[in-house]
């Protein structure tokens, strides 16, 4: 047995490194495209006329390619690591194969390295509409179509539509049932260093702890400490120009952010629950998505306007050698439910709206100067040059799960209209 435990450590140790080589390859920052199915409300939008006038995109998942076919400039094609087209048939069987197909093809290949130390993210970017949520938490937690125009001031007095039953079959929620499985596995065959019978070996082990906070015009909100509505400020409504609009505190508890020495930034007082089955996990997901939902009924459209991250940190303890000490190694997935990217126009949008859109915009591009610089310090090969981190609350939070030696995933979500 000692032999065996010997050889699957050895077998072990040359399938990691032989994994890391290949993903070093691929690079640490991929770009995946995903579009989604066209639905009966994509038929209703007033802006779909505007589009086809505009051109159309075509995503070619054979290829790897977007195209932007415009009748003035021609066609344009782009290339990127992986693109995900809407699936052949448009029922939910289909699209659950495809949630399942997009984990197993992207997030599980960069999950085999968390163990190690190495910090994961996955980005959820796009306009409203455009399956971000239901990239990252699934149908369940997706917006419902029916609703999606009702941004007006009159779907204020809208009663929240009944929920349907919670389907979480979202990156994350995959995400989370592996990171179990990979604890069970580790555990079993850590336990095979302290007694060769295989009996459970209490100083080895993965603890697991959760966080979920929305970032909103700049202040971080703990969803996982809802705010007693009874004792919350009372919304804030303000009128100018076109539209009207509101501005509410978050339903989460307001935390503070503060910058760590070793670089990127903590929400200080923020709930990191420890989580020791799945099931604990999701109804703490469920919990953070009811605190975002309740106050979406109020105001709308204003999930659309935040930034939602749930990170996973990840504590491993492990044995160096057989009956030897124990090391310890930390790191952390991130999920991130981006805001949405579209424009606002300004002739349209005045008070409060403008100013939730220019921190959107600004966050947003922050992310996007990150990103730009950390593939250019690789392609230039030299030394480091400045990643602008600090220039968002959005990047500085982002900061240990984006860059070195960190994997990215960015899920730019479009529209098929
Ligand atoms: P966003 O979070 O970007 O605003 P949602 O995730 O709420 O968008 O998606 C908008 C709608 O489109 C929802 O009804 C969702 O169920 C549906 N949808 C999005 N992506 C897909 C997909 N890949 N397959 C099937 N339905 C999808
Ligand atoms: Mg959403």
């Amino acid at each position: 047995i000692r032999s065996l435990g010997r050889e699957l450590d050895a077998a072990r140790y040359q399938r990691r490194t032989l994994h890391h080589a290949v993903e070093e390859v691929k690079g640490n920052i991929r770009v995946l495209v995903r579009m989604r199915p066209l639905q009966s409300s994509d038929l209703a939008a007033p802006r779909h006329a505007v589009r086809v006038e505009e051109g159309s995109l075509e995503v070619d998942d054979q290829r790897n390619t977007v195209a932007v076919v415009s009748p003035a400039s021609g066609t344009q094609s782009f290339e990127y690591y992986r693109v995900y087209a809407p699936p052949g048939e448009d029922t939910r069987d289909a699209a659950a194969e495809q949630q399942r197909y997009v984990f197993v093809e992207q997030v599980q290949p960069v999950l085999q390295s968390l163990f190690d130390g190495v910090n994961v993210s996955v980005l959820a970017y796009g306009q409203t509409g455009s399956g971000k949520t239901y990239t990252i938490f699934g149908q369940g937690a997706a917006d419902d179509p029916a609703q999606q125009h009702a941004s007006t001031p009159h779907s204020l007095h809208r009663p929240p539509s009944v929920a349907s039953p919670l389907v979480l079959d979202g990156l994350l929620p995959q995400s989370i049932e592996h990171v179990f499985a990979m604890k069970r596995e580790f555990e079993s065959t850590e336990a095979l260093k302290a007694s060769p019978e295989g009996g459970p070996d209490p100083a080895v082990g993965v603890a697991l702890r959760l966080s979920m906070v929305e970032v909103y015009m700049s202040d971080v909100y703990d969803l996982l400490n809802p705010v007693d509505p009874a004792t919350a400020p009372a919304p804030r409504m303000t009128t100018g120009g076109a539209a009207s609009s509101t501005t509410l505190a978050s339903s989460g508890t307001r935390c503070e952010v503060r910058a760590v020495p070793t670089g990127g930034a903590v929400v200080v007082g923020a709930t990191e629950l420890g989580i020791d089955s799945e099931a604990a996990a999701m109804d703490a997901v469920a919990r953070g998505f009811a605190a975002r939902k309740t106050h979406r009924t109020l105001t709308n459209p204003r999930s659309s306007r935040s930034h939602l991250l749930l990170t996973v940190f990840v504590d491993v303890t492990a044995r160096h050698a057989r009956g030897g000490g124990v090391v310890h190694r930390s790191s952390r997935m991130m999920f991130v439910d981006l805001a949405g990217s579209e424009r606002v126009h300004k002739s349209l949008s005045s008070g409060d709206r403008l100013k939730e859109a220019q921190h959107i915009n600004r966050s947003l591009s922050a992310l996007g100067d990150v990103l730009a610089a950390l593939t250019s310090t690789k392609k230039r090969s030299n030394a480091a040059s400045h990643v602008p981190y600090r220039n968002s609350k959005l990047t500085h939070l982002l900061q240990p799960c984006i860059g070195g030696e960190s994997k990215t995933l960015m899920v730019a979500c479009i529209c098929p209209h």
